[in-house]
């Protein structure tokens, strides 16, 4: 099956009761046993619940992976990978990584005795000096949050093997649509389920998916333990929201080329970062490993005046000033005060990040109407 039959279809099942075409909502806690030497695979939900079970299938299935597990957030859904890890084990990622994730790494993980080495992974040869016996992990997220740098999965998969490493790829900003780690030679996929596969910003959830059987069960005893599961409603949604990510993502595309190409040409415009640009350093990993290179991306004005980026920020009118990306509708946000807060100023101006960077996710609305927008914000900026 191609990805939008994927997208429409796995998963998902006719009521085995009525025949209803939608998953139902199994809104439950426990299941009824016929005896207790028989049970039906569903004991309590926490465990299993059949409308997030028809999700975690048509996740795996659109990720060309074996084995799906939601979470009750991204953040829940990495969490879970980290406590595969004890005291002593080192991880290697990136120093542009989604704050709340660099905020785990450092504020919760870090005592508990595991190391993190943050480097720049968009040249793989900066990673080859910190591996040795203790590298338990490759944390990697590319595109990365907020400057779209690229990392060529392929080549730390290639690293990481060698020293018997897991390599877990934060897929949320490509989505299934564009990119699929597995198919590269990664051990698991992560997703903010929150972002594009929800796509209509009404749900926090998260999701792993793995081909390998053992590490799908050493995680679920993770979950199962630790307890970070989605409600059904939630899954619901989601399932909902998957049935138009392809339509929803070639329009993000689409929109997103146009917008690029519109901020680089505006007088005001110093950097647009976004990895379709030939001339982006990344370009060709990125044309390489993705379809196409989506509606996220970041810009700076000349001048790199704060004050004059908030005017932005405040002028604005289809676009939404708020956190969060990959739902139907545009979004601007100010990285250094709301998504990356959590990245002290110092780590954050090192790694590229300034004061004045603007993030957009571009929704779906007519192309007309989000570049008339930036355009009369950008005048009175
Ligand atoms: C939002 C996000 C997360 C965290 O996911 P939540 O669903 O908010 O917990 C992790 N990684 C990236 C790249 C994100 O954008």
């Amino acid at each position: 099956m191609k990805f939008g039959t994927i997208a429409i279809h796995a998963g998902v099942e006719p009521d085995p009761t009525t025949g209803a075409i939608m998953t139902p909502v199994y809104q439950t806690s426990t299941y009824v046993q016929p005896s207790p030497a028989k049970h039906k695979g569903y004991a309590y939900a926490r465990g299993a619940n059949p409308t997030r079970t028809a999700l975690q299938k048509s996740i795996a299935a659109l990720e060309n992976g074996k084995f799906g597990i939601c979470f009750s957030s991204g953040m829940g859904a990495t969490d879970t990978v980290i406590k595969l890890l004890k005291p002593g084990d080192e991880v290697i990622t990136s120093n542009d990584l989604y704050g709340g994730s660099f905020r785990m790494f450092t504020k919760v993980y870090e005592k508990y005795g595991i190391k993190f080495h943050f480097v720049d992974l968009t040249n793989a040869a900066n990673a080859a000096p910190l591996v040795n016996a203790k590298t338990k992990l490759f944390w990697l997220e590319t595109p990365s949050n907020p400057l779209m740098r690229i990392i060529d999965i392929r080549s730390l998969v290639a690293m990481a093997k060698k020293n018997g490493s897991l390599v877990a790829v934060d897929n949320t900003f490509a989505s299934p649509f564009l990119q699929n780690p597995l198919d590269l030679g990664a051990d698991i996929v992560m997703h903010s389920v929150t972002k594009y596969l929800s796509g209509h910003s009404d749900v926090i959830m998260g999701a792993l998916v793995v081909n390998d059987e053992k590490l799908r069960d050493e995680l679920a005893f993770i979950t199962n333990s630790c307890g970070a599961v989605p409600g059904p409603q939630d899954c619901f949604l989601v399932l909902r929201g998957i049935k138009t990510l392809h339509l929803r993502m070639q329009r993000h595309c689409q929109n997103g080329k146009q917008v690029a190409e519109f901020l680089r040409s505006h007088p005001k415009v110093g950097k647009v970062y976004w990895p379709g640009f030939a001339d982006h350093p990344n370009h060709e990993i990125a044309k390489k490993q993705m379809r196409d290179f989506g509606g996220m991306m970041s810009f700076e004005l000349k001048g790199d005046n704060l004050e004059h980026a908030i005017k932005l920020m405040e002028s604005v009118k289809i676009f939404s000033l708020a956190e969060s990306l990959g739902g139907v509708e545009s979004l601007i946000n100010h990285p250094a005060s709301m998504t990356h807060a959590s990245i002290p100023k110092a780590e954050r101006m090192k790694n590229g990040l300034s004061d004045t960077l603007i993030r957009l996710s571009v929704g779906v609305e007519d192309i007309e109407d989000i570049i008339g927008d930036l355009s009369q914000a950008l005048e009175k900026a």
